[in-house]
């Protein structure tokens, strides 16, 4: 029971941890440290429950005796601590443009981002009748504290750019199936052209549950910044998107991939997870600010996607 009563504080910790927005820039009234972030306050809570709880079998109802409920009945065992995972199989999906693209279109680099919303279709609907989860990076760092089990089989569908196709054409199919996006949102491009999801939008996203991550201020090489750059295109962009959609933001996609040993320091005081475009499909959680991703091209389908769980 003690146990128990260790594990419901650590939670109720790491919940307020998780929510915590940063407000250094901001007018937003909060009692929380403001140096403090999501990743530092969960990585400071130990990892295991403590033994050393108070002895006393009066001590819970001493504090409420109405939440002696959570204890298991007789013969029951109390739920294992959470135990963060090292490592886990989970395919992030890297998409750019939603839309059909003829194959004849001039620009080459457009038409190599572009994945048609049939085919998208077809892919959560995949997901859909095989059971393979569909997660958020929220989720993900649940998974990693060990307090959200890891599915059999899951990914991540995580948009880049932040481009209105995502909002016309992924967003209502995401909301047909009941999966959730991470759409990564440079934010100086936010509602510049119709080219890009305006405020409003990305406003639907989040209202509807979906998860945003900062692609950064302006798209740049972050290798090429300086300091002081390089810090406000990483925390600007996440302080600037957490407060004006009032949601945590745990994770960074690097612009083009491009990131070095400086730009990956810099994003750790800043996020949980920094998502790359390096191939792969094991997310090494001890290296959380290089994740690898896949890459979906407008031709991949789901003769190359079935074979990821074999
Ligand atoms: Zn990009």
């Amino acid at each position: 029971m003690n146990q128990l009563w260790t594990i419901i504080g650590l939670l109720t910790l790491c919940l307020g941890g998780c929510y915590y927005v940063g407000s250094r820039d901001f007018t937003r009234p909060t009692t929380a440290p403001t140096t403090t972030d999501d990743r530092s306050l969960a990585d400071l809570l130990p990892t295991t429950a403590p033994i050393e709880a108070p002895e006393s079998p009066d001590t819970t109802a001493a504090i409420s005796p109405t939440l002696s409920i959570e204890e298991p009945p007789p013969g029951q065992a109390l739920p294992p601590a959470p135990q963060p995972l090292t490592s886990a199989y989970l395919p992030i999906l890297m998409f750019h443009h939603i839309e059909d693209v003829p194959a004849d279109h001039p620009d080459a680099i457009y038409r190599g981002l572009a994945y048609s919303p049939e085919r998208f279709r077809t892919l959560l609907q995949y997901c859909a009748d095989t059971g393979v989860e569909v997660l958020t990076f929220t989720q993900l760092q649940q998974i990693r504290e060990g307090t959200l089990p890891l599915p059999e089989r899951a990914v991540i569908l995580s948009f880049d750019d932040g481009y209105a196709n995502n909002y016309t054409n992924a967003f209502p199919l995401l909301e047909e199936y009941g999966f959730k996006g991470n759409f990564n949102i440079i934010t100086d491009k936010i509602g510049e052209s119709d080219f890009y999801m305006s405020e409003d939008q990305i406003a639907d996203l989040v209202a509807a549950g979906h998860q945003l991550c900062s692609h950064t201020q302006t798209h740049p090489d972050l290798t090429q910044l300086s300091a002081n750059a390089l810090r406000r295109e990483l925390g600007d962009s996440r302080r600037w998107l957490s407060e004006r959609y009032q949601t945590p933001i745990n994770c960074l996609v690097y612009p083009a991939g491009e990131f070095n040993d400086t730009v990956v320091e810099v994003a750790a005081a800043d996020y949980v997870f920094a998502r790359t475009t390096r191939p792969g499909k094991t997310l090494d959680f001890t290296t959380p600010h290089t994740l690898p991703t896949v890459r979906m091209f407008p031709e991949t389908g789901l003769q190359s996607i079935q074979r990821w769980w074999d």
